[in-house]
């Protein structure tokens, strides 16, 4: 053995899973040994391994490639994680892989899209290899996967799961980036374990799960057309909704519609530049919205949304005269609802299935129109309060 040699390093507490299992000497040299040929030494002192291996070109496999433990990746230090000096003990790097992009593609380009997302790469662009599915062992072979290291991105951020590079679309996994967790509902029967394509019953109602009827019909349990003092608002021609083509300034540019800005700002804050960009070009607020569906959204984000969204609306109150004309047309018991299918933001049915529902059944959680009875009432209150100021002056 090479006495030159530098051994790796690795914590413990990387590599040991669960606590009450002590991951063994043997499990490791056995795990490396799949990886490269020489392991010479693995020795543990408290959480500290180190690994010595025969050769510096082994070593130069084990440090770029890691190797499987129980089927997870471990990745090696190439100094001790815990000597003083310029390393910090928990400076960690992040392995990011990049599927989809044909090897004709140059790496450059891999590596300008990551860092115009804000990556600080660590490595060059390396190539993954197939491997030997029974002993684990790597082939010369490529599987066309690419990735690089960085450094670990802010509490909280994250790369988007899909980008473009050199115009293909390619797909984006590291540790730490969020599962995109749609919630599953059919949109036939409405059951919340299976979708629409995998649907085997009959289409029902939402509101009460009967057959043969829509939200909205008088054969619905909680049909009620006589609903006082809501307004439904929905679509392009609608000035109460976000769809109305009103161009606005807001954070610091000019969007064509409020859905324009909102989700582009959702884009910018998921880390998301390409969609942001798209968005910003779009024609209508409808293409906006769907592009803005794609975006892989962060826990930040749902925090945030509905700041944002104020924030925008209050833009509109001051940038929109027919906007705030509009919203005081409405009194103290007034309710304000985006008829739209947006369990978020709208009541989750059509406008003639909102009109005539019973509000206490809608699906949608209405958080717009919420901000919107916000906004009316604090509108009403200043005009009040403008009124009665002329009153005394008279
Ligand atoms: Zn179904
Ligand atoms: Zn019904």
């Amino acid at each position: 053995m090479d006495p030159m040699i530098k051994p790796v390093y690795l914590r413990n507490r990387d590599v040991q899973n669960d606590k009450r299992k002590f991951v063994t000497d043997y499990a490791i040299a056995m795990a490396v040994g799949n990886v490269i040929d020489d392991v010479k030494c693995v020795q543990r002192d408290r959480d500290l391994w180190r690994i010595y291996v025969g050769t510096r070109a082994s070593r130069n496999v084990l440090y770029t490639n890691g190797f499987d433990l129980e089927s997870r990746h471990i990745d090696v230090f190439d100094t001790n994680p815990f000597s003083a000096g310029t390393e910090k003990p928990d400076e960690r790097i992040v392995r990011v892989l990049v599927k989809g992009i044909p090897l004709s593609v140059d790496d450059d380009c891999i590596k300008n899209m990551l860092v115009k997302m804000g990556a600080k790469l660590t490595s060059d662009i390396k190539y993954e290899k197939i491997r030997n599915p029974t002993t684990r062992k790597m082939t010369e072979i490529l599987n066309g996967n690419r990735f690089v290291y960085m450094e670990p991105l802010a509490e909280g951020s994250f790369l988007p799961r899909t980008s473009y590079c050199a115009g293909l679309k390619c797909t984006i996994y590291h540790d730490g980036q969020p599962k995109n967790e749609r919630k599953k509902i059919c949109t036939n029967c409405w059951a919340n374990d299976h979708l629409k394509f995998q649907c085997e019953y009959e289409k029902c109602c939402r509101i009460c799960k009967e057959v043969g009827h829509n939200p909205g019909s008088d054969k619905c349990t909680h049909y009620d057309p006589n609903q006082k003092d809501v307004i439904a608002f929905c679509g392009n021609e609608d000035v109460l909704s976000n769809f109305y083509p009103s161009e606005m300034k807001i954070f610091g540019q000019t969007f064509k519609t409020p859905e324009h800005a909102f989700q582009h700002t959702k884009a910018m804050r998921c880390g998301d530049l390409h969609r942001a960009d798209q968005i910003m070009k779009a024609e209508t607020a409808l293409d906006a919205k769907r592009i803005g569906n794609q975006i892989m959204m962060s826990d930040q984000w749902f925090e945030t949304r509905d700041d944002v969204m104020r924030n925008i609306l209050d833009a509109k109150v001051a940038q929109c005269k027919q906007f705030c004309e509009a919203l005081l047309k409405s009194n103290k018991n007034t309710t304000f609802v985006e008829a739209a299918y947006d369990d978020y933001w709208g009541s989750g049915l059509n406008k003639l299935g909102t009109l005539h529902t019973s509000s206490g059944h809608w699906p949608g959680k209405n958080e717009l129109g919420r901000i919107y009875t916000e906004i009316a009432r604090s509108l009403r209150n200043s005009q009040a309060t403008t009124r009665s100021r002329r009153g005394t002056l008279k």
